[in-house]
């Protein structure tokens, strides 16, 4: 039987904090949730390994390094209320509800959402509200949101969701061309949108009537 706690305890001292993620709840984060859990069993012996892995439905669980400095960026308080769009496997969205009061996410393909529901509702999360729907118009009903996290790459920041974005939140997306994209960090301050282009990365397409179409127009 694989050790994954020793897997998890490496992946985050040399994917995680070697590359300068230094958030303690952030990291602490990332060595409670059990990623091999979130994979299909074929990439099992792959979960705690620096890459993005397939999840079916041509859709990906990120990196755990892009799953750990978009949420530090986010720089989530226990307090806050965080929208999720992309909820693919549900890893993100376990990182989050570790870390917020409550989490918003939305996912499109209901396949994955109802997967990554069960998962998460088998390992004891109470604080998390799942949506099946076009996560580009956000989620209203909750809003406004002191975190927002978009794991999937836009053509432009969707007007709904900086709308949902409360006074001094944070948005995290990448934002760019289908196939690159650059992430940004989106903050809202007196009403107005600041936005910091961090670095270069590479996302499946944030598909809905704020993004993409499906054929990528
Ligand atoms: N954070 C996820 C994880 O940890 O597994 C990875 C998410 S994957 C890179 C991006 C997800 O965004 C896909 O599951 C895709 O179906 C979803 N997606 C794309 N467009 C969407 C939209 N408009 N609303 C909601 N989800 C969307």
């Amino acid at each position: 039987m694989r050790d994954y706690k020793y897997e998890r305890e490496r992946m985050v001292e040399t994917q995680i904090r070697a590359r300068g993620v230094r958030d303690e709840r952030v990291l602490q984060a990332m060595l409670r949730v059990p990623r091999h859990l979130f994979v299909p069993p074929e990439f099992e012996d792959m979960a705690y390994a620096d890459t993005p892995l397939p999840i079916g439905e041509g859709q990906t669980i990120s990196q755990p390094y892009m799953v750990a400095v978009m949420t530090e960026l986010l720089e989530i308080k226990e307090t806050d209320k965080v929208l999720e769009i992309g909820t693919g496997s549900g890893y993100q969205t376990a990182i989050l509800a570790e870390l917020a009061s409550l989490v918003v996410t939305v996912e499109r393909i209901e396949t994955l959402l109802r997967k990554a529901e069960r998962r998460l509702t088998e390992l004891g999360y109470t604080n998390i509200i799942f949506i099946v729907g076009d996560g580009t118009l956000g989620w209203k009903k909750e809003a406004p949101y002191q975190g927002i996290i978009v794991t999937a790459g836009a053509p432009e920041v969707p007007p709904s969701l900086f709308e949902q974005l409360d006074e001094g939140g944070r948005m995290v997306i990448p934002v760019g061309a289908w196939g690159y994209q650059t992430l940004t960090l989106v903050r809202k301050e007196n009403g107005r949108m600041i936005k910091e282009e961090l670095f270069g990365c590479t996302f499946v397409p944030l598909i809905g009537k704020e993004g993409w179409k499906e054929n990528g127009a």
